[in-house]
């Protein structure tokens, strides 16, 4: 599959990057690491007429640490980057491992963290060339007015898989957003939208420059199920957060991946181990009512019934590993 034709920029600095992209009708694309949007040119799903090189953007590469341990991580940091740097593994493990978790140690060279987090939503019959697409009517994804997945639906079903989204929600990440008219900051929890069309609250010409991750005393974990290890995207995800002790939680954050559309909070597996402790009956519990925060689950990929065991699996599996880990000092005394 050759790329389309386009003209190619590599801007020098951040600014000079927005200004290409604010140019009208979508009509400038950036490329970061590449992993996801030269495959996505290549199958005809994007087709911008520039494509802005911000790989190598000095205004986000920058990484830095603050004395609590909380992180400002420039977007363009490459997923090895993160995933081996010693701060990322010591303090913020869930994010360590999910960013590990992220394809072959070959992508994850090249991927970025901010292109990470704009993956764009996929699905079995779309993900696909050119040439398959043709042989029916487009779906809502490219242009059309079906859904392949759910043939009744009014709208897209297509699945985030993002792999290093649910563990920043869980910690509580904030993005800096820049444009040409200026920048703002937005929670991570209000970036992503349930809807496979619209994924992200990402306005046009706008960069996801910056991710804040707070510092912490949280317990956490990160579970991914695929079918290949170090390959394959998730058939489910989960990363998990609590503050406090087993017998007193005072907090407790869970979020599912590749799921839906985007990574799914379960407030109520949360509440009820927020209400009863990290006890085996309240983790059953709080894994038997995973399914009823997930909403329309499809057959994307694997049945939607698979999909739902594997999301009350990982509940448990997530709470038992957090249960099994130390306290953090102050929280042990
Ligand atoms: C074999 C293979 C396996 C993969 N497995 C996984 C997996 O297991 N889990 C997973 O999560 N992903 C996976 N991916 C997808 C992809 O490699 C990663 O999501 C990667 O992190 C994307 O980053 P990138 O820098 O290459 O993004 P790019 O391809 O450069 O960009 C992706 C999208 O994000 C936009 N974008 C890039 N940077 C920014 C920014 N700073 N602000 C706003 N928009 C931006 C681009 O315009 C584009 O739309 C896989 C890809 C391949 C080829």
């Amino acid at each position: 599959m050759q790329l389309p034709p386009f003209e190619y920029i590599r801007p020098t600095s951040l600014g000079h990057a927005l200004e290409l992209l604010a140019a009208p009708g979508g009509r400038a694309a950036a490329l970061a690491g590449g992993t996801d949007l030269v495959i996505a040119m290549r199958q005809r799903l994007s087709t911008p007429a520039v494509v802005v090189g911000i790989g190598a953007l000095p205004e986000l590469k920058s990484f830095e640490v603050a004395e609590d341990g909380g992180l400002r991580i420039g977007a363009g940091c490459t997923l090895t980057f993160l995933a081996e740097h010693p701060v990322v593994r010591e303090r913020h493990p869930s994010l360590a491992a999910a960013i590990r978790s992220v394809g072959s140690r070959h992508v994850r060279n090249t991927a970025t963290l901010g292109g990470n987090l704009n993956l764009p939503t996929r699905c079995w019959y779309t993900n696909q060339s050119e040439d398959w697409r043709r042989a029916r009517p487009p779906c809502f994804k490219t242009n059309g007015d079906i859904c392949y997945v759910i043939r009744s639906a009014k709208e897209c079903f297509a699945l985030n898989s993002a792999d290093s989204a649910t563990a920043l929600l869980t910690l509580g990440a904030r993005l800096t957003i820049a444009s040409a008219s200026g920048s703002r900051e937005l929670p991570l929890a209000e970036f992503y939208r349930n809807d496979g069309l619209a994924p992200t609250t990402l306005g046009p010409g706008e960069l996801v420059t910056a991710v804040h991750v707070p510092a912490h005393r949280d317990r956490t974990a990160f579970i991914k199920i695929a079918p290949r290890t170090g390959l394959d995207y998730g058939l489910a995800t989960i990363a998990a957060a609590v503050t406090g002790s087993n017998r007193k939680v005072t907090s407790v954050r869970l979020v599912v991946g590749s799921i839906v559309s985007w990574p799914a909070p379960l407030p109520g597996p949360a509440r009820i181990i927020e209400e009863g402790g990290l006890t085996g009956e309240a983790i059953e519990a709080a894994a038997e009512a995973a399914r009823g925060d997930l909403g329309e689950v499809t057959n994307l990929y694997s049945s939607s019934g698979y999909k739902r065991r594997l999301v009350r699996a990982l509940v448990r599996r997530a709470l038992e590993d957090i249960r099994r880990q130390k306290l953090p000092a102050r929280e042990a005394a």
